[in-house]
C-alpha cells in the first residue's frame, strides 16, 4: 500500500510528497495558475486533474518510445507516483513556431514556422526571473556538464520528434514546450509535467490556442481549452470519467 508521507516541496503547481518507498515520490497537481513569474494569480478548475492525467498520457508514449522519464503510475485523479530525481535547475525549452518569448525578442511575429526546432535553456532561479542561459553559462554556474547537456539536447529533439508525430495525428499542432530533467543513479531522465500548463498547443485548422496562454492573455475557456486537449488525447470526455 502506497503511503503519502511528508510534504517536501511546494511549488506553483505541484506539491512532492515523500512516500514509503525510498526512490519515489507522489506528485500532487494543483489548481493554482500562475504566469509571469507569479505576477498573475488565479484557479483554473479541474486543472490539477487534467494536467496529471495529460502528463501520463504524454509520459506513457515517451517511455514506449525508449525515452527514460520519471513516471511510474498514475495514483488518482490528481496525483501520480514518480522515480525521486536529483533536478538539474535548466529549464529546456524547444520550438517549432514563433510565439512568446521567441517572438518578442527577435521580433518574429506569433506564428512563423521555423525551419528547424530551436532549442532554448533558461537558468530555473525565480529570483533572477528564469533568465535566458547558453552552455557555457550552465558550466560556467556548475548547472549541469556538457555530456549531460549533450544527453539533454538528444532528448529534447527526440521527445519533440515524438510529440510532434503523435499530436498531428489529434490535429494539434506543438508549438513549444517546456521540459525538466534530473538525474538517477548517474542517468539523465526527464521529469516534471507535460501539460498545457507548459507547452503551446494550437488547433492545427483554427489556430484557436489550447494551452495557458488563454490564462495569460485573458482569452476566456480555459478548463475548456485543458478539457479538449484530455479530448483529444484519451478520446474521452473528462466529465464522463470523472
Ligand atoms: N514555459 C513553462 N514555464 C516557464 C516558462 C515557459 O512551462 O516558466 C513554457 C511555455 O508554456 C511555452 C514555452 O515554455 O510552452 C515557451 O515559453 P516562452 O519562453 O515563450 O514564455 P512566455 O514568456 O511567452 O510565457
Amino acid at each position: 500500500m502506497l503511503q503519502k508521507l511528508e510534504k517536501l516541496y511546494e511549488g506553483k503547481a505541484k506539491r512532492v510528497y515523500r512516500t514509503g518507498r525510498q526512490d519515489q515520490y507522489l506528485v500532487e497537481f494543483k489548481d493554482d495558475a500562475t504566469a509571469f513569474n507569479g505576477a498573475k494569480k488565479g484557479t483554473i478548475q479541474n486543472k490539477g486533474a487534467l494536467n496529471n492525467q495529460i502528463s501520463a498520457v504524454f509520459f506513457q508514449l515517451l517511455e514506449e518510445r525508449g525515452i527514460p522519464t520519471h513516471f511510474v503510475e498514475l495514483c488518482g485523479e490528481r496525483e501520480m507516483l514518480v522515480k525521486s530525481l536529483k533536478i538539474i535547475p535548466v529549464e529546456v525549452v524547444v520550438r517549432n513556431i514563433a510565439a512568446g518569448s521567441l517572438s518578442r525578442r527577435l521580433g518574429l511575429p506569433e506564428g512563423t514556422l521555423l525551419p528547424c526546432p530551436v532549442v532554448e535553456y533558461y537558468y530555473k532561479n525565480d529570483e533572477l526571473g528564469d533568465p535566458l542561459i547558453n552552455d557555457d553559462h550552465i558550466r560556467a554556474l556548475n548547472l549541469a556538464a556538457p555530456r549531460q547537456m549533450e544527453r539533454i539536447k538528444e532528448i529534447a529533439l527526440a521527445v519533440n520528434a515524438i510529440l510532434l508525430d503523435y499530436l498531428s495525428d489529434k490535429e494539434i499542432d506543438l508549438v513549444d514546450f517546456k521540459l525538466e530533467f534530473g538525474l538517477k543513479a548517474g542517468e539523465i531522465v526527464l521529469g516534471d509535467e507535460i501539460s498545457p500548463d507548459t507547452c503551446r498547443f494550437w488547433d492545427h485548422k483554427t489556430r484557436e490556442r489550447l494551452d495557458k496562454d488563454r490564462f495569460r492573455r485573458d482569452l476566456g475557456s480555459v478548463e475548456g481549452a485543458y478539457e479538449e486537449i484530455f479530448k483529444r488525447l484519451t478520446g474521452k470526455s473528462f466529465n464522463q470519467v470523472q
